[in-house]
């Protein structure tokens, strides 16, 4: 995986998130152009997200 990839989507979320936390959201997915990236921002700042194009993004960390 193009660890990019992961820094622009990271990137994204953050910015739609507009610097909330404890929340659930979706954007489309940067990556592949042609998913959604559904993105969760835990209380303590760390993101999970998942895009629903198999082998395309998928983290927690
Ligand atoms: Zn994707």
């Amino acid at each position: 995986m193009d660890m990019k990839a992961y820094d622009n989507a990271r990137k994204a979320i953050l910015k739609d998130a507009a610097g909330a936390k404890g929340v659930k959201g979706k954007i489309s997915c940067p990556a592949c152009k042609t998913g959604t990236l559904f993105y969760e921002i835990m209380r303590n700042g760390r993101v999970c997200t998942q895009c629903n194009t198999t082998g395309c993004l998928a983290w927690m960390k």
